[in-house]
């Protein structure tokens, strides 16, 4: 196929490298002007997705997905797929699904899990919304860029099946992170408390995969300094994105709700910028009752 990818970052680069390694054209674009070996590099948006059978967004945010879309899809051949990887507001997915499928295109949002590794490793879980036809199209591009692709429903679904997801990953792992610190002052060793927790009631991916203290369980992004791994700011916005969700749909999520508060003061007025969602432990442990 020739593919047109738009957003060569962490996420971005790694996976339009996987492509290439797969046989396929890639022609790139990002605006910070970043290449990536064996793509080509092109001069605007739409000069990627000129002649492309299927064209690959993994950008920011919701706004800058909507203006790329406004940008590419009058650009885009007959018969081809826009698949959108980002992590955005359901509402943008939705129009631009509309705006693509108007413009009597192909639209899928697929919105990934798997991080940076899972991205170089070629192991990402894709989560998607769209028509049959759409996640047919797009399939082949998932099996090469991921282990494991979910057809949620129709658009949007992928964003939606995302952000439920991190919205129990966030509120996990301050639970996680809370019930350490918790421990840490009744004296129970944490070497101790993962042996229990992760083999009980209170096992969780938070805990068994990705623990937030460091030395105990697998290898982590505690075991590095916090150095991310899954940047705290970047849980926030997932956050927010819940919340914002939540308030369209008139949902109830009160441990949402509460997880993107603390996620906020952490990363807005204590040292969470930069530092990996986990290192809610130190904060938790320097911390009183009140
Ligand atoms: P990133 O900031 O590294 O990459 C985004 C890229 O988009 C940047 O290189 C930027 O220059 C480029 N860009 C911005 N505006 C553009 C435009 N108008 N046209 C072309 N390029 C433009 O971010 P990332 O970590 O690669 O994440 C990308 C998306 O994937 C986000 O929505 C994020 O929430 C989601 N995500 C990230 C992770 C992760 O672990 N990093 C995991 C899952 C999902």
């Amino acid at each position: 196929m020739q593919i047109g990818f738009i957003g060569l970052g962490n996420m971005g680069a790694p996976m339009a490298a996987n492509l290439v390694k797969a046989g396929h054209q890639v022609l790139g674009f990002d605006t910070a002007g970043v290449t990536v070996e064996g793509v080509t590099q092109v001069e605007t948006a739409s000069d990627a997705v000129a002649g492309a059978d299927a064209v690959i967004t993994m950008l920011p945010n919701g706004a800058i997905l909507r203006a790329v879309a406004d940008q590419v899809i009058p650009a885009m051949s007959k018969g081809a797929v826009l698949i959108d990887c980002s992590t955005v507001d359901v509402d943008s997915a939705r129009a631009v699904a509309d705006q693509t499928m108007g413009a009597g295109l192909l639209s899928v949002d697929a919105p990934v899990s798997g991080g940076i590794g899972g991205a170089a490793a070629g192991t990402l879980t894709f989560m998607a919304g769209g028509s049959e036809a759409a996640f047919a199209k797009a399939a082949p591009l998932f099996e090469i860029m991921g282990q494991k692709a979910v057809h949620c429903g129709e658009a949007g679904a992928g964003q939606a099946a995302k952000i439920c997801n991190n919205m129990i990953l966030g509120v996990t792992m301050i639970a996680t992170c809370e019930a350490f610190a918790l421990a840490d002052k009744l004296g129970l060793d944490r070497q101790k408390m993962f042996d229990v927790v992760s083999t009980s009631s209170g096992y969780s991916w938070t805990m068994n995969a990705y623990c937030p203290a460091p030395g105990v369980g697998p290898q982590s992004p505690a075991d590095n300094d916090y150095t991310p791994g899954f940047a705290a700011e970047l849980m926030l916005k997932d956050l927010r994105l819940s919340q914002q969700a939540a308030d369209s749909a008139d949902a109830d999520t009160p441990m949402g709700q509460v997880a993107t508060s603390l996620y906020e003061q952490f990363v807005e007025n204590e040292d969470g910028l930069g530092r990996d969602f986990s290192a809610m432990l130190p904060r938790f442990e320097k911390r009183g009752r009140e």
